[in-house]
């Protein structure tokens, strides 16, 4: 172990450094609690023993300054003292020391005093790795909690917290945004052609060239079965439109055979919505059900097209 030594008397000092050493630890020595403080500062160290006398700030200060410090890892401190008395040995348990050795110290004593303190260490950086541990299983679970595992892209509760929080931020910045659903074209039949595992890779690799098509800032969701919710943050129609046509040409252009249609090839429909406060200023939830007439109007109008709505010239 890398221990501090603060004592101001230069032979309890190097008899410390010498018993401590022989045992096979690092020993940093001080001779006073102000040199302890700056050392316990600059160095990693988590275990101290200190003297209870010594000029300046002493040992029970010293161990009070530790504890209310914010030191990340806990401090094991020994106080070293001749004060023998009970009154004593509870002051300085109550500045917060874990233990007290009576000068002059009795090796064998000292030695497996030692021991519990790098014992009850050991217990500490056992619990504090499986706290990280668990912090990091947290954020893990936070993020599956949000994601559609077969098409890894979010689900409709992530989708749900994302257009709020996109919404809300268009309504207090005058900012727009624009909704793209997108659904494939007669993927039951596909499924019923192909096979559902077939499907599967098929919503896979349609998600994946979704992902292509967009920037870094937006956002993409599995809205239900085979339906795809795109978020556009600061969007408007114009460009939102843009998107959802580089989609559906991204998606034809995967070339993925789908017999009963008649490219040959899978194709998706999607529907646009945007938000402008000035112009709408409508509720998240109306926007997503203009999305939707927009990609029924995509369907009747015989599929692998784009729409918006209200309808815009496009
Ligand atoms: P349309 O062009 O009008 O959208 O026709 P459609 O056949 O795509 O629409 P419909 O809503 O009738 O069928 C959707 C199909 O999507 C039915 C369902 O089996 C399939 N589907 C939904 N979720 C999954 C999935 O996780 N995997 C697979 N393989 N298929 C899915
Ligand atoms: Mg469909
Ligand atoms: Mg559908």
């Amino acid at each position: 172990m890398k221990i501090l030594i603060a004592d101001d008397d230069p032979l309890s000092r190097k008899l410390l450094e010498k018993t401590l050493g022989g045992w096979g630890h690092e020993t940093l020595a001080v001779n006073s609690g102000g040199e302890a403080w700056k050392t316990f500062l600059s160095h990693k160290v988590n275990f101290i023993i200190a003297d209870w006398l010594m000029p300046g700030m002493n040992g029970p200060d010293l161990c009070s300054k530790i504890r209310a410090s914010d030191s990340s890892e806990y401090v094991y401190f020994i106080l070293l003292t001749g004060k023998g008395r009970k009154e004593d040995i509870i002051a300085g348990l109550d500045a917060g020391a874990d233990d007290y050795v009576t000068k002059p110290f009795e090796p064998d004593e000292l030695r497996v005093r030692l021991l519990v303190g790098e014992r009850i260490l050991n217990f500490e950086k056992q619990i504090s790795d499986k706290n990280g541990e668990l912090v990091r299983l947290n954020a893990r679970l936070e993020e599956l909690a949000r994601l559609d595992p077969l098409m890894d892209i979010g689900n409709r509760r992530s989708l749900y917290e994302t257009i709020q929080k996109v919404h809300h931020r268009a309504c207090r910045s005058a900012h727009v945004y624009g909704l793209i659903m997108c659904d494939i074209d007669n993927f039951k039949s596909y499924n019923d052609s192909y096979g559902h595992l077939a499907g599967d890779a098929v919503l896979r690799n349609v998600a994946n060239s979704i992902k292509k098509c967009l920037r870094i800032s937006d956002y993409v969701f599995r809205y239900g079965g085979e339906e795809i919710v795109i978020v556009l943050p600061d969007q408007d129609m114009g460009s939102s439109v843009t998107v959802a046509e580089r989609i559906r040409y991204e998606v034809e252009s995967l070339r993925i055979e789908h017999k009963s249609r008649n490219k040959g090839v899978l194709t998706v429909s999607c529907g646009v919505a945007a938000f402008d406060v000035e112009g709408n200023g409508s509720k998240w939830e109306t926007l997503l059900e203009c999305a939707d007439k927009a990609l029924y109007m995509a369907k009747s109008s015989g599929r692998n097209t784009v729409c918006s709505y209200p309808e815009e010239t496009l």
